[in-house]
This record gives structure tokens, C-alpha cells and sequence, in this order.
């Protein structure tokens, strides 16, 4: 299927591995510009590379920074020529009992996975609505649904966010213009991210790597963890022409973990 976004551009954000780049990949291939951004500039040189090779017929920029501050944003935007796809992403919390969490840590949720997917969406959507189309998608998490005791610093910011834009996608102003805002809610995909807390939680417990990652996988009626490139294939089709009509969702990647009707 053609996309029908060839030519546009793309700021995804931390996007040199896992989800982000999977989304940055799916992109690339139906021939979208990209700005990619992360914290390391090693791997964001690689993954870069990768893109560029993914196609050669697209400008592939990587821009070295933290997307939580104000100057990561700044540089990540100033880098894009313009913005018709905007990929809100960042590291998630540290999980965590929440009598040890202060505010300081609370305030740090927030900017990564509220705050900062909220100011992007604000420095770019009133110009997508005058173009006549934008594609908002924000990477939050399955916790957003099925909430996970440990991970309260997640299930509290990324519900803050998914609020806030339900209101937000519903303003004709926007959806009237053609700009789309939808939330992709990964359940466990084999990434960086899904190797280290099942370490974490490992550790903790005093158990072997190996029956932990069994025991996550055994709950996926699945029987697999996702892949990053299958995040990427739904996250280019809903930032597609013929996604217009998808609006304030929450889409739920999980493998069937996710036991409700709705
Ligand atoms: P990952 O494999 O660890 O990749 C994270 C990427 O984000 C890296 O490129 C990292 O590069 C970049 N990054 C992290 N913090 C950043 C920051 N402040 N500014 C710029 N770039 C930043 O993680 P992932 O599995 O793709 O997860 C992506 C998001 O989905 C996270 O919020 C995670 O909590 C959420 N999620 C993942 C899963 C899963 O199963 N994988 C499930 C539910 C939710 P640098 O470190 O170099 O900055």
C-alpha cells in the first residue's frame, strides 16, 4: 500500500533504538524525511546510517540531545524543516515503590512522558492545521491500560498525557483540519528496554534472567514479544493519508495480554 506521505517530514523522538526507531524505520521506507533524536550520539550516528541505507532517496538528520529540556526540543525542532509528523517519545520511569518517590522524581515523570510530548505537540500543531495535515503519535504504554504497581511514576504522567490529548485530538480546529493525535500503547516488545527491567525485576527478586523473560512471555497469548519493526509498520500507517479519520485513540499493541472486551 502506498502511504501516501512520501516527501513529508518526520520528528521522532528517541529514536536510535527500539520502538522510536522502529517507528523512524517504517517511515524512512515509505519515503519520509526524518529527524531522529536521542541522548547518545554513537548510536544515533549508527542508527542514522541504517535509515539512510533503509532509502537513499530520503534525508535522514540526527540531532544529539535531551528531548525532555527545553534545548533538546529546540535543536530537535529547529533540525526538521518542517513538521507533518510529530513521534512523541522518551525513556519511560524507573519502577519503583511510590513512598520513595519525592517530587523531584514525580516532576521528572512528568516532563519525560507529559510535559514534553505536550510542548512539542503545542510549537507544531497550529502549523499543521494550516497546511491541511499533521500526524500526532504518542508513545505511551500498555500501563496506560492495565496499570502496573511498580511502574506508578509511568501509569500516573502517561495518563496525565493520554487525558489531555483526548481533548485535544476532539478540537475541530484540528481534527477538522486534518491533524490527527492517537497514542500507541506498547505491551512488551523486545527491545533494550523490555532486556533491562526484566534484569531489574530479576535482581530484585533474587531470580534468573532467563524464568523472568520466560514468565513475561508466557502471559502473552502470543507467545512472542513484539517486534520493533511491527510497531513501526501501525506507526507509519496511522501517520498515512488514509489515516485521517483516526483520531483521540489509544491503540494497544499487546499480543492479546490485555484480557478486557475493550
Ligand atoms: P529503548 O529500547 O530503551 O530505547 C529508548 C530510546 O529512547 C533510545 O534511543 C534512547 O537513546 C532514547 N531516549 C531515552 N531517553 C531519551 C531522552 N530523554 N531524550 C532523547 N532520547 C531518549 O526503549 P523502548 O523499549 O523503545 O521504549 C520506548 C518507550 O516505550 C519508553 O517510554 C518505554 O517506557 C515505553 N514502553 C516500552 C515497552 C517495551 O516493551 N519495550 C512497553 C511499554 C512501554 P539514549 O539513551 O541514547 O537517549
Amino acid at each position: 500500500m502506498n502511504l501516501g506521505i512520501e516527501g513529508r517530514w518526520a520528528l521522532v523522538c528517541a529514536a536510535s533504538k527500539g520502538l522510536g526507531k522502529g517507528c523512524a524505520r517504517a517511515l524512512v521506507a515509505d519515503g519520509v524525511n526524518v529527524v531522529i533524536t536521542a541522548r547518545g550520539q554513537e548510536a544515533l550516528e549508527v542508527t542514522a546510517a541504517e535509515l539512510r541505507a533503509v532509502n537513499p532517496s530520503v534525508t535522514v538528520k540526527s540531532v544529539a540531545g535531551d528531548i525532555t529540556t527545553e534545548a533538546g526540543r529546540a535543536a530537535a525542532l529547529a533540525a526538521c524543516p518542517q513538521v507533518d509528523i510529530l513521534v512523541n517519545n522518551a525513556g519511560g520511569p524507573p519502577p519503583g515503590d511510590f513512598r520513595d518517590w519525592d517530587r523531584n522524581a514525580w516532576l521528572a515523570a512528568l516532563d519525560a512522558n507529559m510535559l514534553t510530548p505536550i510542548e512539542l505537540i503545542k510549537a507544531t500543531v497550529d502549523a499543521m492545521a494550516e497546511r491541511g495535515f499533521g500526524r500526532i503519535v504518542n508513545i505511551t504504554s500498555g500501563a496506560v491500560k492495565s496499570p502496573i504497581d511498580v511502574l506508578g511514576l509511568s501509569n500516573g504522567a502517561r495518563s496525565g498525557l493520554t487525558g489531555f490529548v483526548a481533548g485535544l485530538a476532539r478540537k475541530p480546529d484540528l481534527a477538522g483540519r486534518n491533524v490527527t493525535i492517537n497514542n500507541m500503547l506498547p505491551g512488551l516488545f523486545d527491545t533494550d528496554r523490555l532486556h533491562a527491567s526484566t534484569q531489574s525485576t530479576a535482581n530484585a527478586g533474587g531470580r534468573d534472567y532467563q524464568s523472568v523473560l520466560d514468565a513475561k512471555r508466557g502471559g502473552i497469548p502470543a507467545g512472542r514479544f513484539g517486534s520493533a519493526d511491527e510497531f513501526g509498520a501501525l506507526c507509519a500507517f496511522v501517520c498515512s493519508a488514509h489515516a485521517g479519520y483516526l483520531t483521540g485513540q489509544n491503540l494497544l499493541l499487546d499480543g492479546g495480554a490485555y484480557p478486557g472486551t475493550f
